[in-house]
């Protein structure tokens, strides 16, 4: 498995006048690994705030390990350097450590990040994700990244991917929604028997409550820890990175004060139990998509 910093940052919906200085209090308190997008419209803010700690000499940019993705408009071959190169330049990087394939999915080119048709479902591209990929390799041999992945593939889609006929570089990564109404077990175990690291995105399990079900409690006063520390901890102890997202200093600091205890066996298997397979993230207007990802079990 790479070197992925097991606790990252999340920034998916961090306004843009608030993670610059997100940013740079996690650098602070410890924190080496954020997890970017170009979806998300504020890898310049990001950037600025990682400037300002390379800047002050807190940090190098080696010690840092920064991804983005590719959206899902950018899918076509010639569109896939200009995207990263962008995403590069809003960061004010001349490199990343991981670029992912943000979706299985493309969409057509140009226009709106989610194009739809009038009944309101997306519009396809006709790139294959084969093809996205070979542009993928192309940027780890330029050097633009270090380490290229997917994001959203189920197994088949990685399985189709590795069996690619002229496969320069095998995906280092699936990043994967994980929290513990959605456990992922199956898939997590496929990537890890590839030699695929993972990496859970909405641990805390956003709308869904899973910090209210009475065991999660149970578990956070035994250790008192949050909820939130323990839905964070129950995915490092599965071998996956975990980038919970938060602009709230006083979250940020307690999202990575989670190497001070350990789940018992016994807790991880109850919350392993509390699995019902429930997506938060399953951009359904895609559904109809040659390459939607959730149309079997993992
Ligand atoms: P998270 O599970 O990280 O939850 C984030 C929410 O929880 C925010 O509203 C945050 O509020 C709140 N929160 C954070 N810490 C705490 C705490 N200690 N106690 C209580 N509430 C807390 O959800 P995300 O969807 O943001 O997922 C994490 C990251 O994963 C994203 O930011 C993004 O980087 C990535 N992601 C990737 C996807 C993909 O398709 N590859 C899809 C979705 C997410 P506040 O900020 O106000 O403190």
């Amino acid at each position: 498995m790479e070197k992925i910093p097991r606790l990252g940052l999340g920034t998916w919906k961090a306004s843009p006048n608030q993670v610059t200085e997100a940013v740079k209090i996690a650098i602070d308190l410890g924190y080496r690994h954020f997890d970017c997008a170009f979806l998300y419209h504020n890898e310049k803010e990001v950037g600025e705030g990682i400037q300002q700690k390379i800047k002050e000499g807190t940090v190098k940019r080696e010690d840092l390990f920064i991804v983005s993705k590719l959206w899902n408009t950018f899918h076509q071959k010639d569109l896939v350097r200009s995207a990263c190169q962008k995403s590069l330049k809003d960061l004010q990087l001349n490199y990343l450590d991981l670029y992912l394939i943000h979706w299985p999915m493309g969409f057509k080119a140009g226009g709106d990040d989610l194009p739809k048709d009038e009944n309101g479902m997306a519009i396809a591209s006709d790139t294959d994700y084969l093809d996205t990929w070979e542009a993928m390799e192309d940027l780890l041999s330029e050097g633009l990244v270090k380490a290229i992945g997917v994001s959203n593939f189920n197994h088949k889609q990685i399985e189709r991917l590795l069996n690619k006929p002229g496969l320069r570089f095998k995906p280092t990564n699936n990043q994967i929604e994980s929290h513990p109404f959605c456990t992922q077990e199956k898939l997590i175990d496929y990537c890890h028997s590839k030699g695929i690291s993972v990496t859970a995105y909405r641990p805390l399990g956003g709308t869904s409550n899973v910090s209210n079900e009475p065991i999660i409690k149970k578990i956070a006063e035994k250790y008192k820890k949050s909820e939130a520390q323990v839905l964070i901890r129950f995915q490092l102890q599965r071998n996956v990175a975990v980038i919970p997202k938060s602009v709230t200093p006083s979250r940020i600091k307690e999202n990575f004060e989670v190497f001070d205890f350990e789940l018992t066996k016994e807790e991880m298997d109850a919350i392993l139990s509390l699995n019902r397979n429930f997506r938060l993230a399953d951009l359904a207007f895609s559904k109809n998509h040659k390459d939607y990802p959730f149309n079997i079990e993992y």
